[in-house]
């Protein structure tokens, strides 16, 4: 494989103060497709692209991306979590955005050689990893509306600390009735770029009236919960844990799925359905709501300790934390960071 190395390497950031998405390592990785095939991928300083403003991702938003982080440990191995899922679900991704397909093992051993270049970038403080965010965007100079015939695909690095600001603080999310991220049909179970741009609006609104994220419902009848910004959403209803049942229109997060594998074998009562708001708002009018959180690969675990709906504000467990909440941030953290077993295969070490 082609490495150009940088001859101007960057200042490291604060590891302790890295927010979210904020700094890049010094190299990325590059491949791109022509002719119907992709060239082999390539090693290069992180730098900007020249592009032409007629290329088509700029006009039509077919793009993808996804998101994984790398870990090191104190004796500097280094480690990914559940790499393949990501690129697996690229794929599917790129079959329902028209776009090719490409060979994830070429990519994933690219992907370690990066890695591996970049080692020293790997934060290691508590709730600190590198966050890798592989995209395809379709690049061919034209305003035709049609499958473009050429694409980037890019995997660029970023040290990064806890995803909200706030840490573990419980998030407040209001109820979004008027306006939907995805419909049946639509493109709501690919990881691609215009679903977050079609979500800005609603979450915008959520923001002046003082929460920190929309929890979206249903298309058809505003009834049913979907998820929540980046995050699939969790309620623990009696001793049921209930996550809304994948139709076609959420995006199938690996952390969900990693929730659910560690609640199945621990015991608890998992299901995965249709749940209504009226359901929640009974739930709670009972004392039956015991908890709430989203999941996904930026905050991992993130609890709700509010959520608005119809002018009234529910508030879970005295808006702090739950016990099967902090079970699962520890159980699938400690797992990322070996303070547990890798008992479920999910951790690859990179050599
Ligand atoms: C990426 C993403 C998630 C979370 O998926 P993970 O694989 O757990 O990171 C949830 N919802 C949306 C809309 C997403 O884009």
């Amino acid at each position: 494989m082609k490495i150009v190395k940088s001859t101007n390497l960057k200042a490291k950031p604060d590891f302790t103060k890295l927010g979210f998405g904020k700094y890049f390592t010094d190299h990325m990785l590059v491949m791109d497709y022509e002719d119907g095939a992709w060239k082999e991928p390539e090693i290069v300083p992180y730098a900007p692209f020249e592009m032409a403003p007629a290329s088509n991702v700029l006009h039509y938003a077919q793009g993808i991306f996804e998101g994984a982080k790398a870990y090191k440990n104190k004796e500097g191995k280094i480690t990914v979590f559940r790499i393949d899922d990501n690129f697996k679900r690229m794929n599917r991704s790129a079959e329902r955005m028209c776009m090719p397909t490409f060979d994830s093992e070429k990519v994933k051993k690219a992907l370690f050689e990066l890695i591996k270049l970049e080692a020293d970038w790997i934060p290691t403080e508590p709730g600190t990893a590198l966050y890798i965010r592989p995209t395809m965007i379709a690049n061919e100079e034209v305003l035709g509306v049609h499958a473009s015939h050429k694409y980037r695909f890019f995997i660029i690095l970023s040290p990064v600390g806890s995803y909200y600001a706030n840490g573990m603080k419980p998030t407040k999310i209001l109820v979004e009735e008027h306006y939907v991220r995805a419909p049946l049909g639509g493109t709501g179970e690919a990881k691609c770029m215009g679903n977050y741009a079609a979500s800005l609006y609603a979450g915008e609104k959520a923001n002046k009236l003082g929460y920190d994220q929309a929890l979206w419902l249903d298309s058809n009848e505003h009834k049913y919960v979907e998820e929540v910004g980046s995050m699939n959403m969790f309620f623990v209803i009696g001793d049921e844990v209930v996550t809304p049942a994948l139709v076609g229109s959420i995006l199938p997060g690996i952390t969900r799925n990693s929730c659910i594998q560690v609640l199945k074998k621990y015991g608890y009562k998992i299901s995965e359905r249709r749940i209504s708001m009226d359901e929640i708002v009974e739930a709670y009018n009972n004392g039956q709501l015991k908890e709430s959180f989203g999941s996904g690969t930026a905050a991992v675990i993130s609890p709700v300790g509010v959520i608005g709906y119809k002018g009234v504000d529910m508030v879970i467990n005295n808006a702090e934390m739950g016990p099967i909440t902090a079970f699962l941030y520890d159980k699938i953290t400690g797992i990322q960071n070996e303070r547990y077993e890798d008992e479920f295969g999910w951790i690859t070490e990179i050599k």
